[in-house]
C-alpha cells in the first residue's frame, strides 16, 4: 500500500490568510499546508480520503490523473469543497463517493445542480453512496468506517488493511478502539500543541497512540500554532512523524 499526503493543513490552511508568524512565514516547504486530505492506492484501485478545496491544485502536485472512489469524512468544507473538480475524474463513468447518510445530503444540498434529473453539461457525474458504521467495499477495497467525535458532531474515520485515517476528531468512543487494533499507520489530527474543542492537541494524539500503539503514527490536519515543522518533528517520539503535504509512506 502507498498513501500520499496530498494536504496536511488545517481548514484555513497554512500559511492562514495575513498571518506573518514565524510558521506562516517560514521558507521550509514543509510549513506550508494544504487542506487535509490523503490517497491510498491498493491492491490496483487509488481511493481518495476527503476532497476539500486544494483538491484541483493536490491532483496536479501529484500528477494524479485517475481514481477509483471518494470516502468523505464528514461535511465540512476543508473536506468536500473540491468536489465539483471531480469532474476529470468522472467523464467516462460515474465516480463513487461513500459519506454517512447525513453527509450525503449536505452534499445534495451544496451541489444541486449535480443531482438533477435533467443534468447541465460537464457536471462532474458522481454517485453518492450512503454507509453506517459497517464494513463496505469501495473499488473492490475493504474499508471500516470508526466513529469519531469532532467536538459533538459524529464523523467518521476509515480503516483501510493495515492504516487507518483519523482526521477531525477530538475523541474516539471506547467501543471503537478495538477497530485501531494491529495497525501499521495511524494517521491522525493534532491540530496544535494546546487544546481545542474539537480537535485533538499534540498531547492528546500523542496519548492515543500510545493506547493504540501503531508501528508507525504520522500527524495531520495541523495549524501554524503546531509550530515549525522541523523543529516539532525533533520532539516526537521515534516512530511519531508529522506529515507534510507530498509525503508518502509505504506499508
Ligand atoms: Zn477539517
Ligand atoms: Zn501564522
Ligand atoms: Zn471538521
Amino acid at each position: 500500500m502507498k498513501i500520499t499526503c496530498l494536504g496536511t493543513g488545517t481548514s484555513t490552511g497554512v500559511p492562514e490568510i495575513g498571518c506573518v508568524c514565524e510558521v506562516c512565514t517560514s521558507d521550509d516547504p514543509r510549513d506550508k499546508r494544504l487542506r487535509t486530505s490523503v490517497v491510498v492506492e491498493t491492491e490496483g484501485k487509488r481511493l481518495l480520503l476527503d476532497c476539500g478545496p486544494d483538491f484541483r491544485q493536490q491532483m496536479i502536485n501529484n500528477r494524479i490523473y485517475h481514481l477509483d472512489a471518494v470516502l468523505i469524512s464528514h461535511e465540512h468544507y476543508d473536506h468536500v469543497g473540491g468536489l465539483d473538480d471531480l469532474r476529470p475524474f468522472s467523464y467516462e463513468k460515474g465516480l463513487d463517493v461513500y459519506a454517512e447518510d447525513d453527509v450525503v445530503d449536505a452534499i445534495r444540498t451544496r451541489m444541486p445542480y449535480v443531482f438533477r434529473e435533467h443534468k447541465f453539461q460537464g457536471i462532474p457525474n458522481l454517485e453518492l453512496h450512503a454507509i453506517d458504521n459497517k464494513p463496505f467495499t469501495a473499488a473492490g477495497i475493504s474499508v471500516t468506517p470508526i466513529r469519531l467525535m469532532h467536538g459533538c458532531l459524529p464523523i467518521f474515520g476509515f480503516r483501510i488493511a493495515n492504516m487507518a485515517y483519523l482526521t477531525d476528531l477530538k475523541n474516539i468512543p471506547e467501543e471503537e478502539l478495538a477497530k485501531l487494533n494491529d495497525l501499521d499507520v495511524l494517521i491522525l489530527d493534532a491540530l496544535r500543541k494546546n487544546e481545542h474543542p474539537t480537535h485533538e492537541s499534540l498531547p492528546e494524539a500523542l496519548s492515543l497512540i500510545e493506547r493504540v500503539c501503531p508501528k508507525e503514527a504520522y500527524l495531520l490536519h495541523m495549524s501554524h500554532r503546531i509550530g515549525l515543522h522541523a523543529q516539532v518533528e525533533k520532539e516526537l517520539p521515534p516512530h511519531v512523524h508529522l506529515t507534510y503535504d507530498g509525503l508518502t509512506i509505504n506499508c
